[in-house]
């Protein structure tokens, strides 16, 4: 046992907590396991936690039982509220949860510095608060490390390399200025009820600054514009961006023939520059 409150099966019975479809709501019900996921997260004890949809609460306790120094919780389901309560009481001043939306409701006014982000969300959201947390307006962002669960398909997109299927515009995001890595794989009977797809952790640690120099909006309009249609030749694929395009991809060392897949984060950065420059 990692703590004295309930099993979580007899949490979610007391609190009536079935699952949501419509909130993407697959409990994590191991308690060793959400320990694991914590433990993934790397030393919590001098860190606040800003964890996004605790439901009953199963990862919420793993990170208070591996010694978060604060967690803020923000779940969207009214229902969880007396679970996570319940959880507060037993780890004095050390957790606060919000109901509320995580897409809207600002962490940064109950946080204090260092700040690590773990989570298991639904998979929709979960995809468009990585981009919000990769894309800040300046860089390092709030946060120094993100533990998520991702669909693995979502996983292997992020972690992806030049010339894999899955290689693209969130890999190519997350890699230019974090250092992202597949921590653990998760079967579908590891959650409550099963989701229909296997399920990976990542854990994205932010670089101090991005890998390669380049302006975040140039860089963005190029990735965009090249996977967008990832067929076709960039010389085509970004004719929109520049009527020079040739010339800037030959600046950057990429040849015009090349296709958004086989080109990696250091030339599309060069190929930015270029572009900015002109
Ligand atoms: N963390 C818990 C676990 O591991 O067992 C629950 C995971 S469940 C996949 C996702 C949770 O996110 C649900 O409790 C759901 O209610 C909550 N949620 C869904 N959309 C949300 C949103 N926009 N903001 C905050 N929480 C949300």
């Amino acid at each position: 046992m990692i703590d004295d409150l309930p099993p979580l099966r007899e949490v979610i019975a007391t609190h009536d907590l079935a699952a949501k479809k419509s909130l993407g709501q697959n409990f994590l019900l191991d308690l060793n396991l959400t320990a694991k996921i914590a433990r993934l997260a790397g030393d919590l004890s001098g860190a606040d936690v800003l964890e996004i949809g605790p439901g009953p609460g199963g990862l919420t306790r793993g990170l208070l039982a591996e010694g978060a120094r604060r967690v803020l919780a923000i779940e969207k389901d009214p229902r969880c509220m007396p679970a996570l309560a319940e959880i507060a009481a037993a780890y004095p001043d050390r957790l606060q949860a919000i109901n509320g939306d995580a897409l809207t409701v600002n962490p940064l006014e109950h946080l204090t510095q260092p700040i690590k982000i773990a989570a298991n969300l639904p998979y929709n959201v979960g995809t468009e608060l990585l981009v919000r947390w990769l894309t800040p307006p300046d860089w390092p962002p709030f946060w120094h490390s993100l533990t998520l669960m991702f669909q693995r398909e979502v996983a292997q997109r992020i972690v992806a390399a030049p010339g894999s299927k899955a290689y693209g515009r969130l890999a190519l995001l997350a890699q230019w200025r974090s250092d992202p890595k597949i921590v653990m794989d998760l079967p579908p009977e590891a959650f409550s009820p099963p989701p229909k797809v296997n399920s990976a952790v990542v854990h994205l640690t932010a670089l101090p600054t991005p890998r390669y120099p380049a302006d975040p909006g140039t860089l963005n309009k190029v990735v965009a514009a090249a996977f967008n249609q990832r067929r076709k030749m960039l010389r085509s694929a970004l004719k929109s961006v520049s009527p020079d395009i040739e010339d800037h991809l030959i600046a950057a060392g990429i040849k015009p023939t090349e296709r958004a897949e086989q080109v990696g984060l250091e030339a599309f950065c060069a190929l930015a520059r270029s572009l900015q420059k002109a």
